[in-house]
């Protein structure tokens, strides 16, 4: 088997024989583990050095299907509540597999008119699907984190103008250090923003105002009174990953207004909130926003790597990311390039499995799905609640609910957070339903999270049933 020419083409067979490999793959998702038992085996035999002489394509598939599928994590089927995983729909997955075979750049409209075109409707898409206005301009990147990245450049620059200099060209020189304001929610991605930034992953005050993290309002308020009026940059977070709450968007929305500050709203999963009128209320004043970031990923239910985000003032993204050479597009050509918007040149399609799933369900079919997950998180909530040994550690606002094994007779806390930790441990080796702990309340807890579009109440039940077993067995 020798390149640059492989005779012959195999690539028809290739594809015939990943898409059987596909087809049982996902018939064992609803009712196999998410992690098979000898996941760390299957891993371990990938190896060896270079081959010098490849095995050809059918073979190297092969091998690719024979140990990567019992290494692989079941994480887009119904059992899996770890982390905020989502997993593809239908049209999502298919969609996704046609963007590789069309192989676009998503860089520029000369590129491919189809990935520019799609990512335009897509973004426009998913601003109404949010109910945020025309103002918002936005970009697909591969996740919140670099969601966040890309709209917390756009702050930088923004306050670095209102100190008269432009970053994106010059650098922080001369510059003091970027007022950072949030709350106990801020999730690891926004500071790990801020280190990517050059604007210090320790930078961010913190104003918490209850045992649980929210942001402290007044706190804030005297925070930003301290600046006399000097520009800060608050970042807001709505659902946070240990219990899907969220900061007050629309208190904060108020003083950014006064105080003439950016304020940037995480809503990696919780924006989501937004599509029902059970749940909208957690994610009100969002609109008042100065960027806005999602994930696609999670509660989208759109396979690796999507997430998307959303400014308000737009043309700050094209002062930070775009690129000037004789042979690219120019930034202000009419028509769109997000390359020059996004941190990436050369760019995935991205928009393809987005714009797939959003025509395929719609506005309403998503509503559904967020409602019946809203339902999931009430049905775990009340197993936990009614369950002697489980203790619910909070009635669920969206769709995370945190619990922990607590057996009567044992209220020594370090003891109960250690028998927690192995639980979790325990579970994640056994394989049946995934989820992992926590420090929720200053307690090692469950913190499952129901975003998977196959997960029903046989799951939700499931996942209390395996707690219990390994809790009972390991007490
Ligand atoms: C998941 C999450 C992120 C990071 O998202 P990635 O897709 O992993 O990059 C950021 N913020 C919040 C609130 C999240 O839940």
């Amino acid at each position: 088997m020798s390149l640059p020419l492989v005779l012959p083409d195999d690539t028809q067979a290739a594809l015939d024989q990943i898409a059987a490999a596909a087809r049982s793959y996902l018939e064992t998702l609803d009712d196999g583990p998410v992690r098979l038992p000898d996941a760390d085996a299957a891993a371990a035999r990938f190896g060896g050095s270079l081959p010098e002489h490849g095995v050809g394509t059918l073979a190297a598939l092969d091998e690719l299907v024979r140990d990567g599928l019992d290494a692989a994590t079941r994480s887009s089927g119904p059992r899996m509540f770890h982390f905020v995983t989502g997993g593809g729909t239908p049209a999502a997955l298919a969609a996704d597999w046609l963007t590789s075979v069309l192989d676009q750049n998503a860089f520029s409209w000369v590129a491919s008119p189809l990935g520019a075109r799609l990512e335009q409707v897509t973004i426009g898409w998913l601003r109404e699907l949010f109910e945020l206005p025309e103002r918002f301009g936005g970009v697909l990147v591969s996740g919140a984190t670099l969601a966040n990245t890309t709209a917390l450049a756009a702050a930088r620059q923004w306050w670095g103008e209102r100190h008269g200099v432009d970053i994106a060209r010059d650098g922080f020189v001369g510059l003091p250090p970027v007022p950072v304001l949030s709350g106990g929610y801020l999730h690891t991605s926004a500071t790990k923003a801020l280190a990517t930034l050059g604007m210090g992953r320790g930078s961010a005050s913190r104003y918490i105002a209850d045992t649980s993290g929210r942001m402290d309002v007044d706190g804030l308020a005297r925070a930003l009174s301290d600046l006399h009026g000097a520009p800060a940059i608050i970042i807001a977070t709505v659902g946070d990953v240990n219990d899907g709450d969220a900061d007050p968007v629309d208190r904060l929305a108020d003083l950014a207004e006064r105080h003439g500050a950016w304020l940037h709203v995480d809503g990696a999963f919780g924006l989501f909130a937004r599509l029902s009128p059970r749940s909208a209320h957690l994610a009100a004043g969002v609109e008042r926003a100065d960027s806005v970031v999602a994930d696609a990923h999670k509660w989208l239910n759109v396979p690796y790597d999507t997430g998307f985000a959303f400014v308000a003032h737009p043309g700050l993204l094209g002062k930070v990311f775009s690129m000037d050479a004789a042979y690219l597009p120019r930034p202000d050509e009419p028509r769109p390039n997000f390359g020059h918007l996004a941190p990436e040149a050369s760019r995935r399609a991205r928009a393809l499995p987005v714009w797939a799933t959003l025509r395929a369900y719609g506005r309403a079919g998503y509503r559904a799905l967020i409602e019946r997950h809203l339902d999931l998180a009430i049905r775990l909530a009340r197993r936990a609640a009614d369950h002697p040994r489980l203790e619910l550690l909070r009635e669920p606002v969206l769709n995370v609910v945190p619990f922990r094994y607590h057996p009567g007779g044992l209220d020594d806390p370090a003891a109960l957070d250690d028998l927690n930790r192995r639980i979790g441990e325990a579970l994640v080796t056994d394989g049946r339903v995934y989820a992992g702990t926590t420090r929720y309340l200053d307690v090692v807890a469950f913190r499952p999270a129901i975003a998977g579009w196959r997960i029903t109440e046989r799951e939700i039940d499931l996942l209390a049933d395996v707690v219990v077993e390994l809790g009972d067995r390991l007490r």
